[in-house]
């Protein structure tokens, strides 16, 4: 069977469009009676973006705290506040943040449609019902939430971090402002780009491959070189090509490797947010990624990025246990990269001794 595949239908590019954001909301309320409701990621709180977000009475803004990543819990919260505000399904959704905000706003609206929990939707086409209309501005360019058909959420009750996988999830629209990334700081922006990067090369080394996506991935991968390889990963012309580049990731995305594995246990077990979590993994795979590694570590070393050494040095054996578990859990992209043995390369012992490297 081939794979239907889903684009994101519409995207506006370009320094500045924020501009636009208020027509796209007023084509919107024209179509449909409910209210506009905007997540924000809270950095933007009381900032000038908040002065310039198109609302109108009867709107709602819901400021998402990022300070941990989005859980099922979160998620149950939001959709009750927005369906409290008004009961009528939004004429669209919003959201302006980095991945994590881009991930609410999609699981949010899932939500307004869907009965239930948000637990009961992390899975792969479980999502039923279509959600209302959603509109994308990315403010941190990287994760491709932006165009990806998943939104990742964390759920402590069962140990784990897993999306609402549906062709539902999807933006119908994109508003892409380089300008909104300026405001990140560096090490934030390094981190969360190299999630492209990392998406990128995980697919292009795996098994599970096909021509589009390669061809998308090459292209993200060789704007990530040239960004992280210039003198200022920042610079007015990085900061839109960061946003291309993100945004052809997350078309690409699908099938990783190793990397968001490890990555993810990371995640599940301390918290390490998303984009660390992916740089300290890679730290320690040179050897699956012989071609890779050596090109990652240049870059960080130009753009002068942290990476304490030693985040797995102090951990019990537990702790451990459970990194090993939240890692190799992940079946299908360690398939993808080690083939179906991969049990036999990345033994308990091997596992842990990655995570005491970092
Ligand atoms: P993020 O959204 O967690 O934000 C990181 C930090 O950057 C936050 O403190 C936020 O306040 C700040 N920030 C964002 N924009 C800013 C700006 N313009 N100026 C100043 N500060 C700003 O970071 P992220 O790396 O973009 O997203 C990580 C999340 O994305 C994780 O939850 C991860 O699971 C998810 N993710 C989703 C997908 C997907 O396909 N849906 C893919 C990869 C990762
Ligand atoms: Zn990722």
């Amino acid at each position: 069977m081939y794979r239907n595949t889903k684009n994101v239908p519409f995207y506006i590019l370009g320094k500045g469009s924020f501009a636009q954001l208020g027509d796209l909301v007023d084509a919107r309320r024209a179509a449909v009676a409910g209210p506009a409701v905007f997540f924000v990621d809270h950095f933007f709180r009381g900032r000038e973006l908040e002065g310039r977000l198109p609302k109108k009475d009867g709107d709602l803004v819901l400021f998402v705290d990022t300070t941990n990543e989005p859980t099922t819990e979160q998620i149950d919260d939001f959709a009750a506040a927005t369906r409290a505000h008004d009961n009528r399904l939004p004429c669209t959704v919003v959201a302006i943040g980095g991945g994590a905000t881009l991930d609410v706003g999609k699981a949010v609206a899932n939500m307004l449609t869907n009965p239930g929990q948000a637990a009961d939707y992390q899975g792969w086409d479980l999502v039923k019902n279509p959600a209302p209309h959603k509109i994308g501005v990315p403010t941190l360019s990287g994760t491709g939430a932006e165009c990806s058909r998943t939104c990742v959420l964390l759920n402590a009750k069962r140990g784990i971090k897993l999306g609402m996988n549906s062709d539902i999830t999807m933006y119908d629209q994109l508003l892409l402002d380089p300008e909104l990334t300026r405001t990140v700081p560096r090490d934030q922006y390094f981190y969360t780009g190299m999630d492209t990067y990392m998406h990128c090369i995980e697919s292009l080394r795996g098994s599970y491959r096909n021509v589009i996506v390669d061809a998308l991935a090459q292209k993200a991968v060789d704007m990530c070189e040239e960004i992280f390889l210039s003198d200022d990963m920042m610079a007015e012309e990085n900061l839109e090509k960061m946003m291309i580049a993100s945004y052809l990731g997350g078309m690409s995305a699908g099938n990783v490797g190793v990397i968001h594995p490890i990555s993810a246990g990371l995640s599940v077990v301390l918290h390490t947010h998303h984009g660390i979590a992916n740089c300290y993994a890679l730290s320690v795979l040179g050897e699956f990624y012989p071609e890779d590694y050596p090109k990652y570590a240049r870059m960080i070393e130009r753009q002068g990025v942290n990476l304490p050494k030693g985040l797995c040095a102090n951990l019990s054996d537990d702790q451990l246990k459970a990194l090993v578990a939240s890692s190799v859990v992940h079946e299908k992209p360690l398939t993808n990269a080690l083939g179906p043995d991969f049990r036999k390369i990345l033994t308990d012992e091997k596992v842990i001794s990655l995570f005491k490297a970092m």
